[in-house]
């Protein structure tokens, strides 16, 4: 029996959280959940969207599945989502992109890895407002020092990238090609423009690349990463990335085998694991029990593997899969018509996987 930190998230969270833990207890591993509620509905009735507690479970158990949680635009409180991975050090995410047959897209054959430096970058949190006192002075420093001028009416993001972080996730990167057998690590970067963010960036990624001869490495310059990725998925294998480079492209990886519907994640430290889906809370589904589970549902697939589970992944992968080449019982983001009346419903998804799980 294993214990995990379930946080069903907002929006549509509880309905794709539901489903999965239906799956996941059909798969045969006894699993209890300690069951934290983080974000806004916390928010607004404790005045923290993360408390304490959320976190102590999380670091007592070690493995956690998340739901998506809302972060307001703009104003309000931080991104829940940041703050877990930057508060328990989760330095990697990992997005595979993988296709399943019978899935409605452009692309076949589509088998890439996305790893995300998780901590850094434009989404470290450090921020000055427009007209704060903080913000003139650091705006009279930046004059000083560089001799260029900022607009008073400026607001500012900064974005710290360092030869730590980079060089963990870059060993990540070929450390995860070795052990699943991958052959090529991209690196993506705009070190043409940022020379000493992303400049390291590419250049710690160089040295560390040099430590794995056997896995082939290379660099490409994010937006024509984009364009690469779109006309020619197949040439790219592990793809890493700085923050929020890694944000957009994994969004991009997911449209190529479907959606972000199909697209799970994890998000790795050294010791603690926390796995969710890429998309975020549809706050405009939520309760219509009408989204695809399967983000969620192979997020928990990725979270059984992490457990040592990987029979039970793989027959729960096999099973999905199934269900998506069969059509019966796809939501209706998979149709070519998302009005379709045969769409199926979120429970439904869930209930299809689980009677192939029990006819396996
Ligand atoms: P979103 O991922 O919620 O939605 C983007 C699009 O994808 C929408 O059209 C939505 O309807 C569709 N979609 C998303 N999940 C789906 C599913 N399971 N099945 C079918 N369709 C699905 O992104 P957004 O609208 O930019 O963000 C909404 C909220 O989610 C925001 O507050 C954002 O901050 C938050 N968010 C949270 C996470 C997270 O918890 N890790 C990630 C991304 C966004």
């Amino acid at each position: 029996m294993y214990t995990v930190t379930l946080i069903p998230g907002d929006g549509i969270g509880p309905e794709i959280s539901d489903a999965t833990m239906r799956v996941i207890e059909a798969t045969g591993v006894s699993i209890a959940w300690d069951i934290q509620n983080a974000g806004l509905t916390v928010y607004e009735k404790e005045g923290n969207p993360l408390p304490q507690r959320v976190l102590d479970s999380i670091r007592k158990h070690k493995v956690a599945l998340k739901g998506p949680l809302t972060t307001p635009v703009g104003t309000g409180f931080r991104s829940v989502n940041v703050a877990l991975r930057q508060i328990l050090d989760l330095f990697c995410c990992l997005r595979p992109c993988k296709s399943f047959k019978g899935a409605r897209t452009r692309y076949q054959d589509i088998d890439l890895t996305i790893i995300r430096e998780n901590t850094e970058d434009l989404y470290a949190g450090i921020e000055f407002e427009k007209g704060s006192d903080d913000t003139r002075k650091l705006i009279e420093y930046i004059t000083q020092s560089t001799g260029r001028t900022i607009r008073s009416d400026s607001g500012i993001t900064i974005k710290p990238i360092s030869v730590y972080a980079t060089e963990k996730i870059v060993r990540f990167a070929f450390e995860y090609a070795r052990a699943h057998n991958r052959k090529k690590v991209t690196a993506v970067h705009k070190a043409n423009i940022m020379k000493y963010s992303d400049g390291l960036f590419l250049e710690t990624a160089r040295t560390v690349a040099k430590k794995y001869p056997d896995i082939q490495f290379e660099d490409r310059i994010v937006d024509n990463m984009c364009m690469q990725l779109v006309q020619k998925p197949e040439l790219y294998d592990l793809i890493v990335l700085p923050n929020l480079y890694g944000d957009i492209i994994s969004d991009l990886a997911a449209g190529l085998i479907g959606g972000l519907g199909l697209a799970p994640g994890a998000n790795l430290g050294d010791e603690i694991a926390l796995f969710e889906p890429v998309h975020g809370s549809a706050p405009k589904y939520r309760g219509l029990n009408k989204v695809n589970p399967l983000a969620m549902i192979l997020s928990g697939m990725m979270m059984l593997e992490h457990l040592g589970e990987k029979g039970a992944a793989k027959r729960l992968e096999k099973a999905v899969a199934s269900v998506i080449e069969e059509g019966r019982y796809v939501t209706y983001d998979m149709k070519s018509d998302p009005d379709d009346p045969s769409a199926a419903t979120t429970s439904m998804v869930a209930d299809a996987i689980i009677e192939k799980l029990a006819s396996a």
